[in-house]
C-alpha cells in the first residue's frame, strides 16, 4: 500500500514537502518515536528504509509508506552496514540517518551494577550509534552531497536521576560521539546532531513506569498524564512521538542547513527549569 504523500497527517501540501527525493534510514523505526518519524519523513517526500529487529511491525509500516524494511540489530556492525547498503542499492544514495534504536536499562544501585547487563545495553545504545554514524558517513562521503545524521540521546544525558546508570551513561556517550563526528564530517557537508526526548509514552517508557510503580496495567495515557504533571513546564502537557518526529524532521531538512553538533532537547523545558516556584512571577 502506498501512502498518499500529497497530504499527509502533518497537513503539508506537496509544495511544502521538506525531504523530497531524500533517502532516509531510520533505526528502531518499527514502533514508537522511530515509527512516527518514518511516517513524517515519508509524508515529506523521503524514501524511507526502516531498520529494526521487529520484523513484522517494521515490514507492515514500511509497506504502508512505500518504504523498505531491513532486519538490523544495530549492535552488530555487519547488520548496520547491510542496512546502509540496502538504501544505496534501492535509490543509489543515502541522505539522512535517524540513528534512533535504543533500549531501557535495568535499574538498581551502582553498588550492585552487573557489568554484563551494562555491556549488553552499551552494545545497542552506544555501539549501535557508532555503527550507524560510521557506515552512514562512509556512504555520504562517497556520495559527495553531504547529509544529515540525527542521533537519539535523552533528557537522561542532561540531568541525573532520570534513568538507570547504564542508560544514562549510554545517552551521554551519544552526545559525545555526535559532537566529535560533527567536527570531522562538517568538511564533507555532513551535519551530525542529536535529539533528546523526555517522557514520551512509548512502549519503552510505559513498561519502565509499569515496573517502577509495580502497576502492570498502567496505560500510556496515565503515563502521559504523570509526565505532564511533573515533567514539563507546558501546563501539564507531556511529549508525544510526533513532537520528537518534528524535531528530527527539522534537523534532517535543509531548514537546519547551518546546524551541526547540536542537541535539540524535546522536553517541554523540563531539564531547563522548574515551575514549583512559579508564584514568584506573579504580581
Ligand atoms: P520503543 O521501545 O517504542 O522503540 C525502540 C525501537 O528500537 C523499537 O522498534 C525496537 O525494536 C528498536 N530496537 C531495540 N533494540 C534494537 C536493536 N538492537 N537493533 C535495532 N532496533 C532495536 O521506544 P522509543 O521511546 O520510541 O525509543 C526510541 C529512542 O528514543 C531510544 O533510543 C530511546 O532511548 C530514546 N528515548 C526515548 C524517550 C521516551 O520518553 N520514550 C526519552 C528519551 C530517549
Amino acid at each position: 500500500m502506498e501512502l498518499n504523500c500529497d497530504m499527509h497527517d502533518n497537513g503539508h501540501s506537496s509544495s511544502a514537502k521538506r525531504l523530497t527525493g531524500k533517502v532516509a534510514l531510520i533505526t528502531g523505526g518499527a514502533r514508537g518515536i522511530g515509527a512516527a518519524t518514518a511516517k513524517l519523513f515519508a509524508g515529506n517526500g523521503a524514501h524511507v528504509v526502516i531498520a529494526d529487529i521487529l520484523d513484522e511491525l517494521g515490514t507492515t509500516l514500511a509497506d504502508s509508506i512505500g518504504g523498505r524494511y531491513v532486519h538490523c540489530d544495530v549492535a552488530k556492525e555487519t547488520d548496520m552496514e547491510s542496512a546502509v547498503q540496502l538504501a544505496l542499492m534501492w535509490k543509489g544514495h543515502l541522505d539522512i540517518l535517524f540513528n534512533n534504536a535504543g533500549i531501557g536499562g535495568p535499574t538498581g544501585s551502582i553498588t550492585n551494577l552487573k557489568m554484563d547487563h551494562m555491556t549488553a545495553l552499551l552494545a545497542i545504545n552506544m555501539n549501535g550509534i557508532v555503527h550507524g554514524i560510521k557506515h552512514a558517513a562512509r556512504a555520504m562521503i562517497k556520495g559527495g552531497k553531504g547529509g544529515s545524521i540525527i542521533c537519539t540521546s535523552s533528557s537522561a544525558a542532561i540531568m541525573g536521576g532520570l534513568a538507570s546508570h547504564a542508560y544514562t551513561l549510554s545517552k551521554e556517550a551519544v552526545l559525545g560521539i555526535a559532537r566529535s563526528s560533527a567536527c570531522e564530517l562538517g568538511i564533507h557537508g555532513i551535519r551530525v546532531n542529536c535529539v533528546s526526548p523526555h517522557g514520551v509514552p512509548t512502549e519503552m517508557l510505559v513498561s519502565a513506569y509499569q515496573t517502577f510503580l509495580g502497576k502492570m496495567d498502567l496505560s500510556p495515557e496515565e503515563v502521559s498524564k504523570t509526565v505532564g504533571k511533573k515533567g514539563s513546564l507546558l501546563r501539564g502537557r507531556s511529549g508525544s512521538v510526533e513532537d520528537v518526529a518534528h524535531a528530527a524532521l527539522f534537523l534532517a531538512s535543509d531548514d537546519a542547513g547551518f546546524i551541526t553538533a547540536h542537541n535539540l532537547v524535546v522536553d517541554g523545558g523540563y531539564t531547563s527549569g522548574c515551575s514549583q516556584m512559579s508564584h514568584i512571577y506573579q504580581g
